[in-house]
């Protein structure tokens, strides 16, 4: 058996095409711009290619972009004083702050002082309790990227046994809480726990955010499962270096009925998904219909 490759590529260039559409509509009919701002504090070389391409997109897709490109040394106050300003700006509908902050600003106090409404990353502690409970929020793009994908791959998900390794508050904890919104029966695995290939081969659905290049090997997925992997890694091989996610993507290919390949998987939906959240951040804002 070899698995179905899901082209996250194609899907995201999709919802990419429906929030022009829906940028447009906005322009038109109601002379309104949705907006996006970005913070990156520091020169984290990462960090600098997502915002980089999230800028990029923004403006593809009609939006209005603002970039604030912080020292990596300035102060929480000021800091907090710029989300303060972006806050009260109405041209403003989603600000992002790129993590990981510099060890020296509070990434908590700092998420926590942006506008709910308009903390189109899902982390604001509002948000979280609202998805929480099951409630209208804002849900985190990378996590709401892998829900498109398996429903788009596997209709209902109701009764399906969902295993997601890691627990971060970014992607794991938020995509456990959206799968059992789905009605799957979930489990979240992490470092500790016990008889990881046993719990994994018990999946229907596995999502892996784990951060470790190819952990998850075939041999731990049940036969036909779906699986979506969040990982982005950077190695060496054969002198160069090159991305993988945190599944064994040649063995696991062999035994999965589908599998998101890395890259070209879940990093273009995080992006599309972002995008996605900042017009529903402004239709919200002006009363108006959330794009579905
Ligand atoms: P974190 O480091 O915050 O969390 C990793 C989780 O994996 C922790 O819960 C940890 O457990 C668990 N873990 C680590 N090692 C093991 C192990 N050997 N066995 C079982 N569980 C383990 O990472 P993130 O959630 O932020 O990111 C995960 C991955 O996803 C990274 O590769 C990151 O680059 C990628 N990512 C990709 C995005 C995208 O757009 N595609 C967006 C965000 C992240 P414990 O809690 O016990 O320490």
């Amino acid at each position: 058996m070899t698995a179905d490759i899901i082209d996250g590529k194609a899907f995201a260039a999709t919802i990419r095409d429906k929030v022009s559409g829906h940028v447009a509509r906005l322009r038109e009919e109601h002379g309104i711009t949705p907006g996006l701002a970005v913070v990156l504090v520091g020169e984290d070389p990462a960090s600098q290619v997502y915002v980089r391409s999230k800028g990029k997109q923004t403006v593809e897709v009609g939006m209005h972009s603002v970039e604030h490109k912080l020292e990596v040394d300035t102060s929480e106050a000021d800091l907090l004083a710029l989300i303060e300003q972006l806050n009260s700006d109405p041209a403003v509908h989603g600000i992002l702050v790129q993590l990981p902050l510099p060890d020296h600003l509070d990434s908590d106090l700092v998420i926590n002082s942006i506008d709910p409404a308009k903390d189109v990353d899902g982390f604001h502690i509002s948000n979280v309790g609202l998805l929480g409970t099951g409630q209208k929020s804002m849900v985190p793009c990378t996590p709401l990227g892998c829900l498109m994908m398996l429903r788009d791959k596997l209709g209902s998900l109701s009764g399906m046994d969902a295993v997601v390794l890691g627990r971060s508050n970014i992607v794991g904890k938020p995509m456990a809480q959206l799968l059992l919104g789905e009605s799957c029966t979930v489990t979240i695995a992490h470092s500790r726990t016990k008889d990881l290939p046993e719990v994994v081969r018990r999946a229907d659905i596995v999502v892996a955010a784990v951060g470790r290049p190819e952990m998850v090997p075939g041999d731990w997925i049940k036969p036909g499962a779906t699986v979506i992997d969040v990982g982005i890694n950077r190695i060496e091989r054969d002198g160069k270096t090159k991305l993988v996610g945190d599944v064994d993507f040649a063995s696991v290919q062999e035994v999965a009925g589908a599998v998101t390949p890395v890259p070209g998987g879940v990093g273009p939906m995080t992006i599309a998904c972002l995008l996605a959240n900042t017009v529903t951040a402004c239709c919200r804002a002006n009363g108006l219909a959330e794009p579905e």
